[in-house]
This record gives C-alpha cells, structure tokens and sequence, in this order.
C-alpha cells in the first residue's frame, strides 16, 4: 500500500523519505525518468523484502530551477518559501549576482532575505545594502563566528522551509553549522550509516532547525543562474521596473530600446537605480541567449 511522505535527502539513485510516523526510509527510485527532489512530497511504498520504493513524485507548489550548461531547467528544491542570500565583505559582493538570485526569488514566489556574514571583521556594511532594505528586502548582520545576530535569522526562518544560497566562501556552512549544533552530526551519522557501500554524494539535504523552520542545503545552488523561461518574464524579478512599466508607450516594451519607456525614464531621473537596469539588462540578455540556444 502507497504512502506519502517528505524527501529529505536526495542521493544518486535513492532519497531518504520522511514517513507520516516521523521515521525516514531510505527509499530506491521506481523508473528512471523519476527526478525527486529535498522538499518533495512522493507516494512511496514498503517492498515485501524490507526495502521500499519511491513511485511518484506529487505536484508541487514551488520550485527552485537552475539553469544547467544547455539552457535547460533543473529543479534544486520544491515547496519552499524563502531564499536566505549569504552575502560578506570576503569575498566582495558580487551586485549582479546578487540581483540574480532576488529575481529567482521573487519569480519563484519566494520571501527574500539578505543575510551580512562575517561582521566580526568589521562592523560597518556596505552602503549599497541601503538600497535593497528601500526596496523591501530584510538586511540581516551576523557572524557564523562569534554568534552574532543569529536570533533575528532564526526569528526569519521561523514557520518557513528556506534554501541558503550565496557564492562560495561567504560562510554559507558556517552558519549551517551553528544554526544547527548538534543536530547536525545525526543528519549525517544516519546518511552514512544507512548508504554504506553505495553513493552517498548528497544533492540536498533538508534539515530540521532546533528553533523553527526547515533549512535545505544544496550544494547545487552555489553557482547559480536562475531559469527564466521567456525575456518577457525577466522584468517581474525587478518590483521597482514592474512600478514603473505601465506608463511605457508600448505594452510589451523590453525597456532596452523602446521610445516612450518609462522604465528608462526613471532611470535617467535617478528613481531607478542604474546597477539595478543593469543587472536587469544583463539577465534579460542572459535569458534572450539561453532561450535562442533552446530554440
Ligand atoms: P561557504 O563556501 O559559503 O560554505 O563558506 P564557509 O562556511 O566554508 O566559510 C568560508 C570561510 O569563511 C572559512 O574560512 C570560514 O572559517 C570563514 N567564515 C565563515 N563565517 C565567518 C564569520 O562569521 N567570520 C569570519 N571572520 N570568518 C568566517
Ligand atoms: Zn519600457
């Protein structure tokens, strides 16, 4: 008899599903066109040799795409509702990048928030994080370090299932970490444990905060491009060009070349911020080549 249950961890060929009963199954996957991801719920099945069977994955509300090197979507994680973006002074904030990840956010419908890492080294942030709290996006200052400004984090990822994403060596584990004390060396003893002798290469893990809340860790997310199907969708991962947008000339102005466009406009009169139309061009343009390569 089928049960549904919570994926947990995804490994090559198998996952680990949460059970109705709390209890996790390390599960094989029925069929090979089955792509389960940490955060899906799935119909699973206990064999009468004591294994058990994924057979579907059930609908999702939410995901998390990438892009992978041929243009073509990859889901990292489903039902979520929070982006945590690891931001530090080492290594310097890539703006663009940032900006890449707030529009996989928004266009994913997902809460967006900014976390400062490392503020043990210097206290004073940058100022460009100004214009991100004016457009709306919590700003928070920590150290995975010392300990530092973790409760308003914590108090951030209550009642959410967040994904933690950030360019590598802004301290991205570290805060896993402490986030997680104690809890974290289970996670792991059980994976181990329960593989031995198999592939035991994690894609994600969806741990348990002691707090509240639910934290996905997935290494495929440290690089990353979010997948946007159409250039026509790029502008909503931008709340302030969708403020501006309907007093364009045209309805389907790209706001790149366009006479009449209000978007530019608002740039030239400093109510856009110009590193943020740039940031918009560069993925409108990104988009634009993924989706010719697609044909
Ligand atoms: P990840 O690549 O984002 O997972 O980053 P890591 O957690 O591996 O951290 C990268 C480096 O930054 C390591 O050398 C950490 O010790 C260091 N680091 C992480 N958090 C802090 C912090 O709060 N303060 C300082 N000074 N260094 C940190
Ligand atoms: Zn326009």
């Amino acid at each position: 008899m089928s049960e549904t249950g919570l994926v947990v961890a995804r490994f090559r060929r198998h996952v680990h599903v949460e059970g109705t009963d709390g209890e996790r199954y390390l599960c094989r996957l029925q069929g090979r066109r089955l792509r389960p991801v940490a955060g899906d719920r799935v119909s699973w099945r206990r064999e009468t040799d004591g294994s058990a069977t994924v057979q579907a994955v059930l609908p999702r509300s939410s995901a998390l795409k990438r892009i992978d090197a041929r243009g073509r979507p990859e889901t990292i994680a489903a039902h979520l509702s929070q982006l945590v973006i690891v931001l530090a002074h080492h290594p310097a904030p890539d703006w663009f990048l940032l900006d890449r990840y707030l529009a996989a956010g928004v266009l994913a419908d997902l809460n967006n928030t900014i976390v400062f890492n490392k503020v043990d080294l210097t206290d004073t942030l940058p100022s460009a994080l100004r214009l991100y709290e004016t457009l709306g996006y919590p700003v928070l200052a920590v150290s995975a370090h010392e300990g530092t400004g973790l409760e308003p984090l914590q108090a951030a990822m209550a009642g959410e299932r967040s994904v933690m994403i950030g360019q590598s060596g802004v301290g991205k584990s570290s805060l896993i970490n402490v986030l997680m004390g104690d809890a974290l060396q289970k996670v792991g003893a059980l994976s181990e444990k329960a593989l031995k002798g198999r592939h035991t290469t994690t894609t994600a893990v969806l741990h348990r905060l002691p707090v509240d809340g639910e934290l996905i860790d997935s290494p495929g997310v440290r690089d990353y491009a979010p997948f946007i199907a159409h250039t026509r969708e790029v502008q909503r991962g931008f709340r302030e060009l969708c403020v501006r947008s309907p007093d364009c000339r045209f309805d389907n102005c790209s706001h790149l070349v366009e006479p009449g466009c209000a978007v530019r406009t608002a740039v030239t009169e400093g109510e856009i911020s110009p590193l943020r139309y740039e940031s918009f061009r560069r993925l409108y343009e990104l988009t634009e080549a993924f989706q010719t390569r697609r044909g």
